[in-house]
């Protein structure tokens, strides 16, 4: 039984989405259809909207209920509250080593348009339209998603604030609790204070990092920063970065986080670090390059990226999710709801920062 689903389909690169209704195959073996109860919109969406090739669904924070499962799936079952994430193929060497974010088919499966096999789960009018987008493409109501990428929820957990966790909130959080790992007491500055960097800054706080630094250039996120844990803020528009975070920590620092991908940010970053200090980039920026001074890496500091928070989400959202429900993480304070119906407008406001997390519900 295939299953018709509303979606907002990209159907022209750059302009708003289209909501109509689709049909979505019926799943494969190992992939499960989950009907959104909500849905995320990430940065990586935003920049789809002029990358990715039309017609395709994006979206890929979602959270929802197991609607039907294919013949080889164990990990769940009908009625089933599970949030979605990344895909990964579970059999090559960095999955297997628990690096998931790295796996050697990481851009087949997540960026192709398809299951990575040529194959798209959805179709209008008789005509492909490209699906999985991060494994999900869950702006739509239904979405057929592989069975590796549905992490399972506790059933009582209510699943509207959750859907970030499945990437903006793990891929801050994740940087610093699971690639950064600071020792108690270390310094750390977290650069852009969007959903990214105040899962970051929150992180920093749980891990007991002194001070925790925030920068930005607005100056509401930047009060937003001090309730989640930041002990200093910085106003990126009131003189050079690099330079004040040479005043505030004067040592250097321990650790940075990037979330601009601004490149002059992220060799500000760098530049403040100590000798040992480590610079965590967590996304792509408008350019393709950066600059950093050669002596400054040289001297022992290291610049590392970090896709979703080097996250394993079967372990680690669970753990999260279990922060935030008892108040240590707290963020679902940074979400706005919107109907899906307006998706278009939740992505505008997520654009011009009126809103820190866009989450779009679904009338039952
Ligand atoms: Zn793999
Ligand atoms: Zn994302």
């Amino acid at each position: 039984m295939t299953t018709i689903a509303r979606a907002a389909v990209l159907r022209e690169t750059g302009k708003p989405l289209v909501i109509e209704e689709v049909e979505l195959e019926d799943p494969r073996p190992f992939e499960v259809v989950v009907r959104m109860e909500s849905v995320g919109v990430c940065r990586t969406d935003t920049h789809a909207l002029h990358e990715a090739p039309p017609p395709a669904i994006l979206g890929h924070e979602g959270a929802g209920v197991v609607e039907a499962v294919g013949s080889g799936v164990t990990k769940v079952a009908v009625g089933d509250k599970v949030l979605t994430t990344f895909a990964s193929c579970g059999t090559c060497r960095r999955c297997l080593l628990a690096q998931v974010a790295y796996c050697e088919r990481f851009m087949e499966l997540n960026f192709s348009g398809g299951r990575g096999d040529g194959t798209t789960a959805a179709r209008s009018a008789g005509k492909p339209v490209a699906t999985h987008f991060l494994g999900q493409s869950c702006f739509a109501t239904h979405a057929v998603v592989g069975e590796r990428s549905v992490v399972p929820t506790d059933p009582a957990w209510d699943l509207q604030p959750l859907s970030p966790f499945g990437c903006g909130f793990q891929t801050g959080a994740g940087a610093v609790l699971n690639n950064l790992r600071p020792p108690v007491g270390s310094s750390i500055a977290v650069c852009g204070t969007g959903a990214v960097g105040l899962s970051a800054i929150a992180a920093a706080a749980l891990a007991g990092c002194e001070p925790i630094v925030a920068v930005d250039t607005v100056a509401s996120r930047l009060e937003t920063a001090r309730r989640f844990g930041a002990t200093e803020t910085v106003d990126a528009t009131q003189g050079d970065i690099g330079e004040v975070l040479g005043r505030l920590v004067p040592g250097g620092l321990d650790y940075a986080v990037d979330t601009t991908g601004v490149a002059a940010v992220v060799a500000s970053a760098v530049g403040a670090l100590n000798t040992r200090g480590t610079c965590a980039i967590v996304g792509a920026g408008a350019s393709s390059e950066m600059v950093l001074d050669w002596r400054t890496v040289l001297n022992g500091r290291t610049v590392t990226g970090v896709i979703a928070g080097d996250s394993v989400p079967e372990v680690f959202l669970p753990q999260l999710v279990g922060l935030h429900l008892s108040g240590r993480f707290p963020v679902a304070e940074l979400i706005t709801y919107f109907p899906f119906d307006d998706i278009n407008k939740a992505i505008d406001a997520s654009i011009r920062g009126d809103v820190v997390k866009p989450v779009l519900t679904f009338g039952s």
